[in-house]
């Protein structure tokens, strides 16, 4: 028998519900809480910016979360999503590993993030807004929503960190293509941009940055609301059809992980791929070693402190217990733009603070290594963001090679690199460099942290 590649699912199989790890967790995530009384805030405190369906997904003790019959309709588009066994991979490496990756790419967007974009869209619109306001960094997360905005008539604005902006001029196209408003962050529309443009007209921005402006935008008018696509637990949320998929994957490939990797920005494609998983671990069922991958040039989960913050530089959200690295912290602009936000999701913190996954740090040029090598072998293109993933993959592969051990290796392909081809030149031209680690910056930046008694 032919050795098998691809695992599909037939469209049936497309989950019904999402899954929420909340019901699972031993300890429950600390509250989030009001920016002036910090006090733990409640539905009316995010009512201008979230729908009410949203608002409560973020808070939900139920373990399985339904999914609307019209947001399943636009998932058929793409979903089932394909799982690859990495043969070729595995062969250039000569390797005894089993290599899996799933692979989110084939989304309109290129990206796991319209697993998002079209239920935040979809529950808006049930509610009568008219309008979403929102940030993106490499441009990812602005076509996923400008996208999942067409699909439900909704109007759609955009700010996009500057550095992404002119780096990846297509993303912009894009979001335009599909009936969305853009402009660089920072911008002069409102009073957060204008007052770091103000300190710094060459600032190249950063997602905390883009998400003030956002957010700025969206609270000062009653028919417009904000859209995250990462770090909120309903996001986190949204994401877990992926790895309930990939469990059913991975059975019909007779194999069960030992090793689920993923790459963190925010943190939703690893939570996605790895808390269907999780909670088999919990359970006792599964015995998997979780583990999330950033970029040391935002290193969050590994340097980062683990504190109330604000989400954005201008310190206009709620204030969220998570690996920070201070909410003016500006990284580096690493072509990685996906994981260039200053902290973690708070759900993700808590559960790395519980010893339930772990995390590392790689510097930018060994991922491109890494994203060339998978290129020249299974052919996708990633983007630079999953290149960390797939670093990490390879090296536990090596590690393999050394001991015989056969270990089965899971990740998230969470999107292919088709608007990062100007990373990859300049990759290819020895272009690129891997700054020193920006202790200095961080330790400046933490000592901003709003001060928190509780
Ligand atoms: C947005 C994005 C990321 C980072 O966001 P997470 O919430 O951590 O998943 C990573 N990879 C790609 C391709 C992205 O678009």
């Amino acid at each position: 028998m032919a050795e098998r590649t691809k695992y599909l699912l037939d469209e049936e199989a497309l989950p019904t519900h999402w899954y929420n790890i909340g019901a699972d967790l031993p300890v429950a995530p600390p509250p989030v809480l009001h920016p002036a009384t910090h006090e733990p805030i409640g539905p009316d405190d995010l009512a201008p910016l979230f729908p009410m369906a949203l608002i409560e997904q973020e808070v939900t003790a139920e373990r399985w979360v339904e999914i609307p019959e019209p947001v399943r309709d636009v998932y058929r588009l793409w979903r089932p999503s394909p799982l690859y066994r990495a043969r070729r991979l595995e062969r250039a490496l000569g390797t005894p590993a089993r290599i899996y990756y799933k692979y989110e790419g084939t989304s309109p967007a290129g990206s796991h993030k319209p697993n998002t974009s079209v239920p935040q869209a979809w529950y808006n619109a049930e509610e009568g807004v008219e309008r979403l306001a929102t940030e993106t960094g490499a441009g990812q997360w602005g076509s996923a929503l400008a996208f999942a905005c067409s699909q439900f008539d909704l109007d759609c604005e955009v700010w996009q960190v500057r550095a992404s902006y002119t780096q990846k001029p297509y993303r912009k196209a894009m979001i335009e293509a599909y009936g969305a408003t853009i402009h660089p962050s920072p911008s002069e529309r409102t009073e957060a941009g204008r007052k770091i443009l103000a300190d710094d007209p060459d600032s190249p921005g950063s997602l905390g940055i883009a998400i003030s402006e956002a957010v700025e935008a969206a609270g000062s008018d009653p028919d417009c609301r904000y859209a995250l696509g990462s770090v909120l637990s309903h996001v986190l949320l949204h994401q877990t059809v992926i790895g309930q998929e990939a469990m059913q994957q991975m059975a019909a490939a007779g194999d069960q992980p030992n090793l689920v990797i993923g790459c963190t920005g925010g943190g939703s494609n690893f939570a996605g791929l790895a808390f269907p998983f999780l909670r088999e671990n919990l359970a006792g069922r599964l015995d998997a070693v979780i583990r999330a991958v950033e970029p040391t040039a935002c290193p969050t989960l590994t340097r980062g402190v683990y504190a109330y913050d604000y989400g954005d530089t201008a310190g206009l959200t709620p204030l969220m217990k998570m690996h920070t690295l201070g909410h003016d912290f500006i990284p580096d602009p690493i072509h990685s733009g996906g994981l260039r936000y200053h902290a973690m999701s708070p759900l993700l913190s808590h559960i790395v603070e519980q010893g339930l996954i772990e995390a590392v740090a790689y510097d930018q040029k060994p991922c491109f290594e890494a994203g060339l090598q998978f290129a020249r072998t299974e052919g996708i293109i990633p983007a630079p963001e999953p290149t960390h993933a797939l670093a990490a993959c390879i090296d536990e592969a090596l590690a393999c090679k050394e001991t015989g051990e056969e270990k089965v290796i899971l990740t998230a392909l969470c999107g292919h690199g088709h608007f990062d081809m100007n990373a990859y030149e300049r990759y290819l031209a020895g272009e690129l460099v891997d700054r020193p680690y920006p202790q200095a910056q961080m330790d400046e930046a933490l000592t901003r942290l709003p001060r928190v008694d509780v």
